[in-house]
């Protein structure tokens, strides 16, 4: 396929996504999935997620020698949801996981523990013990860890693939918290720091069984040619390594996610294509056939296949303002609502029917449930004029959002649905996460220990 017709492809698939999304949203208040006892839901595009799935399978093969053994491991973190997980399963993509909790979504699943890689940069001994015994890859992130796995390992043959992660401190993007390439990164070993790069060397030499080699260079916000960098100086690494020790011992290059998304409108920019061949411009020998690679995609995969639709409670004016009051805001857009400059998200209006409002645009606020002034989705946007009963999407918010509750003021977590057209010309939904209930949050508050704390006195201790 020429680069015409590949962008030809992601447009029209851009265009499609926008289309089913505005059906997902009239079948969702159709079919009273939103309404005035449900204000708020996440949908999920069942083909959109395919659809990006096979992208990135299709961007790797295209650069890859044949034959290359690829594992694309989803970013659990990104969308920790347990049929989503599945749906990837089934397109090929694996996961990558880094707490107890990831690990059991994976298997919960039904991800193989071969197609699994554990990260983290706080794994307890019992989480590395699990790991092993199950054969899932793991990434060292520091020497201490290391010292631990060798405990473990002993004298035998790991039956996990066991690597380094390393920060090859090629440097910050326009995001500092997520920059995880910089000199003072939190995550894995800083190839730049004094003795660093000798002591990663030595440790493969030491250890035969080492034969993978890890980094991940930040996500959103990171310009591609600096992860290509990044991939660039791990991938040397792996050649100087095994020069040193002198065979193949390094046998896969698990080069991370990251890749950003386009906030900004429909379009999927930049592609995993353009990435894909950045890297074999930038770094040939990666895809020369002589390493098995591993990477990592969360955010790229999922958030424009999500939207979170609320209702619109009520509309009134402040300072000559109008102010939108909506049921989404901080619980499910916890970035947005506190870091509104690094996370601006895309806003569509819906009429009291689902169908897409038009009409002269007018600036106003869009506001969350919160009892906080900040807990605004958007400020000063221009929209359709919104009334009670409307609603309002926020869109780009199937990754790092609204499975990623924060529990402000006890608002429930919203159900979330996947949709797929039905066949027939409608829309078919399938629960993905049932809704938490007021029961649920009183219980989860410490409802059964009510009087733990009055009836803990000093004096009957004494
Ligand atoms: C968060 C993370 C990812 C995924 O990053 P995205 O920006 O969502 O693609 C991959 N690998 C590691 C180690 C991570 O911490």
């Amino acid at each position: 396929m020429d680069g015409m017709d590949d962008k030809d492809d992601k447009d029209r698939e851009d265009r499609e996504r926008a289309v089913r999304r505005d059906e997902a949203v009239r079948a969702a208040v159709d079919q009273g999935l939103l309404g005035p006892d449900s204000p708020i839901v996440g949908l999920l595009d069942v083909t959109g997620i395919r659809e990006s799935a096979a992208a990135l399978r299709a961007a790797f093969e295209a650069v890859a020698a044949p034959g290359t053994p690829v594992l694309h491991a989803f970013a659990v973190k990104a969308t920790p949801l347990v049929p989503v997980l599945r749906l990837l399963h089934e397109e090929g993509i694996g996961a990558e996981v880094a707490s107890p909790g990831e690990l059991a979504l994976a298997r919960a699943a039904g991800v193989p523990s071969a197609r699994t890689v554990l990260d983290s940069p706080a794994k307890t001994p019992a989480e590395l013990r699990e790991a092993l015994e199950l054969g899932i890859a793991v990434n060292a992130d520091n020497p201490q860890e290391l010292a631990r796995i060798d405990a473990l390992v002993g004298s035998a043959t790991p039956g996990s693939p066991l690597g380094i992660r390393v920060n090859p401190q090629v440097g910050r993007g326009s995001i500092e918290a997520l920059s995880t390439a910089t000199t003072t990164s939190k995550f894995g070993v800083g190839l730049r720091d004094e003795g660093a790069r000798e002591w990663v060397v030595r440790a493969y030499l030491d250890r035969p069984w080492l034969t993978r080699i890890h980094a991940h260079t930040g996500s959103q916000g990171i310009p591609l040619p600096l992860m290509a960098q990044g991939v660039a100086q791990t991938y040397a690494l792996a050649e100087e390594i095994n020069t040193r020790v002198g065979r193949r011992q390094i046998d896969t290059l698990d080069i991370g996610g990251g890749l950003p998304v386009n906030f900004g409108s429909e379009a999927t920019a930049p592609t995993y294509a353009q990435y894909a061949r950045l890297l074999g411009e930038v770094v040939p020998g990666l895809f020369d056939g002589r390493y098995g690679l591993v990477t990592e995609f969360g955010r790229s995969l999922l958030a424009k296949q999500g939207t979170v639709v609320a209702r619109v409670e009520y509309t009134k004016s402040a300072g000559g303002r109008p102010v939108a009051v909506t049921h989404a805001g901080v619980q499910v857009a916890t970035r947005t609502v506190y870091v509104p400059e690094a996370w601006p998200l895309r806003l569509a209006a819906y009429d009291a029917k689902g169908r897409p409002k038009a009409g002269p645009e007018v600036v106003q606020d869009i506001a969350g449930p919160a009892c906080f002034a900040g807990d605004l989705l958007a400020e000063g946007r221009a929209l359709a004029p919104l009334e009670p009963g409307d609603h309002v999407a926020a869109l780009d918010t199937g990754a790092y959002c609204f499975a990623h509750h924060y529990a402000y003021n006890s608002l429930p977590r919203p159900a979330i649905h996947g949709f797929a057209p039905d066949g027939s010309g409608g829309i078919a939904f399938a629960t993905v996460r049932e809704p938490q209930t007021v029961r649920d949050i009183v219980a989860e508050a410490g409802e059964a220990h009510a009087s733990a704390l009055t009836t803990l006195h000093a004096s009957e201790r004494a």
